[in-house]
């Protein structure tokens, strides 16, 4: 059964309430920041996980560490009525705590606020994201209106592309009826479709020799990764959405020594499902023309795309709708880049990503927030979660 959109909330008082709590949410950012998370480093990852961990539990959140060796922890909290209105009324509020920031980065990229704006490493991307999510959930659990239960997961591997919390997202979000993603806003607009991502590596072995002395003994493998690389790229149709961009290459040792080996790392974007098997195919038949060369080949798609599905669709409208009541226009927008969103949709899931917060600079030294959508759009969120 599908869960019905309550015609009652009141907006303006989510408002009104989520302004009086901006003061500490964007403490709580500030806080989140300060606790530097780069993927890589577990320690600092789960000081981060930790604080939010205590700050889920002091709103009555039921919390549970998913445990990791390499990465940092996966935190899941659950809130409100445990699944009292079943699946199809259980939502699941997505987001991650780990940055591409390494430890130090604040030293010279202080989080601070200026220019109406909220400043540093990890603001937009996404821990404002993950401030907001705890505002709307303490404000409806306050209200006493959270009537559904919502499980908030946060990982710590999505800027590594997710390997040890993807089954975890996929599992959860196949308990719940929609998935919010608090990614940051695409400008001003929430995303109903990302492209799916995949990598690829091509290593190319050829046969060394002397460039003077023994010319023709030689197989370039610098040349033929040339040649592998215009065809690979020429897969690109970007009326389909398909891009093939070698991003990454190398090879060879000295000027005046025919190189034995050459590689490159190549980054494909697919906006439609079909695609993903159509490319793998593709890579794994790519052969070298000089026949003394061999090509290695490995990689594959990582990220399926999310389809602008008719659930999501669902999701978008009622969001617009609540939007317009707290006064501003949510637009829709699709995007390249890839989140959890990817997995969550390509399981069936209506997903709506981008909930976060709004700002310029995810992953660049201009990273940061504009305070005043944090408010209206903490507000929408609530209004969301609120059956
Ligand atoms: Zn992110």
């Amino acid at each position: 059964m599908e869960w019905q959109p309550n015609p009652g909330i009141p907006m303006r008082a989510l408002l009104a309430g989520a302004r009086r709590k901006l003061p500490g949410l964007l403490q709580v950012t500030q806080r989140l920041v300060a606790a530097e998370s780069p993927s890589d480093v577990k320690a600092a990852v789960d000081g981060c996980v930790g604080l939010v961990a205590a700050h889920a539990r002091a709103l009555g959140g039921l919390v549970r560490l998913h445990r990791q060796r390499e990465f940092g922890d996966v935190l899941e909290a659950r809130f409100g009525p445990r699944s009292r209105v079943g699946a199809a009324g259980r939502v699941l509020l997505l987001g991650h705590l780990d940055t591409v920031w390494p430890v130090g980065t604040l030293k010279k990229m202080p989080c601070r606020l200026n220019e109406g704006r909220l400043w540093g490493p990890g603001t937009l991307d996404m821990k404002a994201g993950v401030a907001m999510a705890l505002t709307a959930l303490e404000m409806l659990t306050e209200a006493g209106s959270l009537d559904r239960e919502v499980v908030l997961l946060l990982n710590s591997d999505e800027e590594v592309g997710s390997p040890v919390s993807r089954p975890i997202t996929e599992r959860l979000a196949g308990e719940c009826g929609a998935v919010y993603v608090m990614e940051p806003a695409q400008g001003l607009a929430c995303k109903t479709a990302r492209k799916g991502t995949g990598d690829w590596r091509i290593e190319v072995h050829g046969v060394a020799a002397h460039a003077g002395v023994d010319f023709e003994k030689g197989a370039s493998a610098i040349r033929e990764l040339a040649r592998v690389v215009e065809t690979v790229s020429g897969w690109t149709d970007l009326k389909r959405g398909l891009t093939v961009s070698v991003g990454v290459a190398g090879g060879g040792t000295k000027t005046n020594v025919i190189p034995a080996e050459a590689w490159a790392a190549v980054d494909v974007r697919i906006a439609r499902k079909a695609d993903g098997p159509r490319m793998e195919r593709r890579f794994a038949g790519l052969k070298a023309q000089d026949k003394r060369c061999s090509l290695t080949v490995t990689g594959g798609i990582n990220r399926p795309p999310m389809e602008r599905g008719r659930g999501t669709v669902r999701l978008y409208q009622r969001a617009r709708s609540l939007a317009a009541e707290l006064g501003f226009t949510l637009d829709e927008a699709s995007t390249g880049g890839a989140s959890d969103g990817n997995f969550t949709a390509a399981l069936g899931v209506p997903t709506l990503d981008g909930l976060g917060a709004v700002g310029e600079g995810a992953h660049a030294r201009h990273e940061s927030v504009v305070v005043e959508h944090l408010a209206p759009r903490t507000a929408l969120l609530a209004g969301l979660l609120a059956l």
